[in-house]
């Protein structure tokens, strides 16, 4: 069978290294907020390309760490509305509404299925703050239209960079464009930890240390409290972790991109659309999106002989239970993602065999 995903494969492709890792944190008889947190802050924040990383426990803790701080240091305010892709993971969204911000969601490009940045301005109100970027599946969202949007309107613009880690716009590494960006490092993610885990990065030296004192209590200085916060660090396990697989990032990305050149060159049925590229930099493919008309069929007949396949995602945010309120918006182009989109298995790990096998069987579906 081909994975969609195969981890234990991923991990044992640097295993030594993380064992060995591993061992140092287990014998240090140090677990938390050591040594190795900060080594791979300092290693984060150097290949981001930003002055500060902060290691916190998971990418959607991440996102509402910056918009809470943010709040704490009254730049935004319960009620401030924040401009947001409809067709995101619903974790960029979830922390808007935990901070009492309103999510205003735009509409992705059919062609790259990043927000549209012709429709951004059309969704600014006078109580707009921030835009949140996402970049999805691993390709830039960032275009210099919406930087010059944030900078006519004195937006925020956060980047959601739990899917592209580097990824590159112009040279400059998606997680430094904005103010401040959050990742995620869950396993699955291009730079995965072996549990969950979650950083964000800035320029901003408020930012930064608000965020330092709200993962860890609220505490500004031991048992000095000046805020409501809540334990969300990231372990010394993680971070020792981290810091092997981020040497190999650029490696394994690099992997990904031939992986994603193989299957658009290769996959030429015409009911199957393959994602474009534009920049190669501009795209570190976490995902391999395509889209169907009969997507469902695509994921059975695959299925059937033996290649596992994932949709990001079947359900639109705005048709959750949770936002029982959007559920009569319409977002078309949204929706029609959801209802064609297939994810093909990538991961560094894959051989040419098995990618060759899954453009066979995709050429010869009869749709
Ligand atoms: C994974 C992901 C998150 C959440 O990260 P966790 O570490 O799972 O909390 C947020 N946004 C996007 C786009 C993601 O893919």
């Amino acid at each position: 069978m081909i994975k969609f995903l195969d981890l234990q494969k991923v991990t044992e492709s640097h295993g030594k290294e993380i064992n060995e890792a591993v061992s140092r944190v287990v014998n240090s008889g140090w677990y938390l907020q050591g040594k190795e947190n900060e080594q791979f802050e300092k290693d984060y924040a150097e290949y981001i390309g930003t002055k500060h990383a902060i290691g916190v426990a998971n990418g959607l803790d991440a996102i509402n760490w910056i918009f809470r701080a943010y709040i704490e240091m009254g730049r935004l305010k319960p009620g401030d509305e924040v401009i947001v892709p409809a067709n995101t993971f619903i974790a960029s969204i979830l922390p808007l509404s935990e901070n009492g911000l309103v999510p205003v969601l735009v509409e992705p490009d059919i062609n790259t299925y990043e927000i549209d940045p012709e429709k951004i301005e059309a969704a600014i109100t006078p109580r707009t703050k921030a835009i949140l970027i996402v970049h999805l599946y691993g390709q830039c969202a960032y275009t210099d239209k919406i930087g010059d949007l944030c900078k006519r309107y004195n937006l925020l613009l956060i980047e959601d960079n739990a899917q592209a880690h580097g990824c590159k716009f112009k040279g400059r590494r998606t997680g430094s464009l904005g103010n401040a960006a959050a990742h995620s490092f869950y396993p699955g993610k291009n730079l995965g930890a072996l549990g969950d885990a979650g950083g964000v990065t800035t320029d901003d030296d408020e930012l930064a240390k608000t965020i330092r004192a709200l993962a860890n209590y609220g505490s500004t200085k031991k048992y000095v409290f000046k805020y409501l916060g809540r334990n969300s660090r990231l372990d010394e396990i993680q971070a020792a972790v981290l810091d092997v697989k981020l040497k190999y990032l650029d490696a394994d990305n690099e992997r990904r991109k031939q992986i994603a050149e193989m299957y658009i060159k290769g996959i030429t049925n015409p009911a199957v659309i393959t994602p474009k590229v534009t920049d190669r930099d501009a795209h570190v493919f976490h995902i391999f999106p395509i889209r169907t008309n009969k997507r469902n069929e695509l994921l059975k007949y695959l299925a059937d002989n033996g290649v596992q396949t994932i949709i990001h995602y079947p359900i639109a945010p705005h048709k959750q239970e949770c936002y029982k309120d959007w559920n009569g918006w319409s977002f078309p182009i949204s929706e029609q993602i959801h209802a064609e989109e297939l994810s093909l298995p990538i991961s560094p790990v894959m051989t040419d065999e098995e990618v060759n096998v899954v453009i066979q069987l995709i050429n010869a579906w009869e749709s």
